[in-house]
């Protein structure tokens, strides 16, 4: 079964600690690196990638495309979803769009909201992505966290009734609960074994893993040699085993079948679920 390998390409502090900051150089390289990782494991994944980031640095973006990943939008300028409004949502929706498209002269058919921020109050912004002609989105955790995560909407790929696909954040039932596997802090966190038998147990049902990482999930020293401050639980969640992901990826690459969100749609369709369209959507 091929599994989605999703990076969200943005810069740590201004993602995670200010929105204000300036993106930095640091994003750039740790991008690198990952492609580098790739590169070695003949991998390709889709790359959702920042507007303020791509603006910036238009160049690790051609060579995102160039290696021939897909290029989805991340939005522009990181800010939740519910936070930000339709208006103002539709308006970072296009302009990160357009700069993706102009820099790579390729078609931008996914998106992925920042901090899975695509929630119970947000669910307009799915209409918004159809209308826009975004082909999928993948932005929904279906299991309901502190921050973000909506209970009760599948574990698996689906079509909604406006023609957008849905595809939503790996999570397996343990104990008659649904847990996150295989993407971010879940993949740096959990003991390797667990995420392999996550995925295995994930190909039993037929559902696609849907792993998600960030470029500066392979860079171990850069929270010790930030330059702005960062509460120290913080720094210690956010860094913890971050020299190790590396490594973990050069697993999981060569364990499993790895491709770009287009290509598993191509080898596994969403089902249609226009239940879900109905009810949840418009509510
Ligand atoms: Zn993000």
């Amino acid at each position: 079964m091929l599994h989605a390998l999703t990076i969200d390409v943005e810069d740590w502090p201004q993602s995670s600690l200010n929105h204000d900051l300036p993106i930095t150089e640091r994003s750039v390289h740790n991008t690198r690196m990952m492609l580098e990782i790739f590169r070695r494991h003949e991998t390709h994944g889709t790359f959702f990638i920042l507007g303020l980031l791509a603006e910036k640095f238009p160049e690790v973006v051609r060579e995102i495309a160039a290696d021939g990943h897909e290029i989805g939008s991340h939005g522009y300028s990181h800010k939740a979803v519910f936070q930000i409004g339709p208006d103002a949502f539709r308006d970072e929706l296009k302009r990160s769009v357009g700069l993706l498209e102009d820099i790579t002269g390729q078609a931008v058919r996914g998106y992925r909201a920042p901090d899975f921020s695509v929630t119970e109050e947000s669910l307009w912004a799915l209409d918004i992505l159809a209308e826009e002609g975004l082909e999928y989105d993948s932005s929904i955790f279906p299991v309901r966290m502190r921050r973000y995560g909506i209970d009760d909407v599948p574990r698996h790929m689906y079509r909604l009734d406006n023609g957008l696909i849905e595809i939503p954040m790996s999570t397996v039932v343990m104990g008659g609960r649904r847990w996150p596997v295989a993407g971010g802090g879940y993949l740096r966190l959990l003991p390797w074994a667990l995420t392999q038998r996550a995925i295995r147990r994930l190909e039993s049902e037929q559902i696609p893993t849907i792993v998600y990482l960030h470029p500066y999930e392979v860079d171990p020293t850069e929270l010790s040699e930030i330059e702005w401050p960062v509460p120290l639980k913080t720094r210690l969640t956010q860094g913890l085993n971050r020299r190790h992901i590396a490594g973990r990826l050069d697993r999981m690459l060569s364990q499993f079948r790895f491709g770009s969100v287009a290509e598993v749609l191509e080898e596994s369709p969403p089902v249609p679920l226009t239940t879900l369209s109905s009810s949840v959507v418009a509510g």
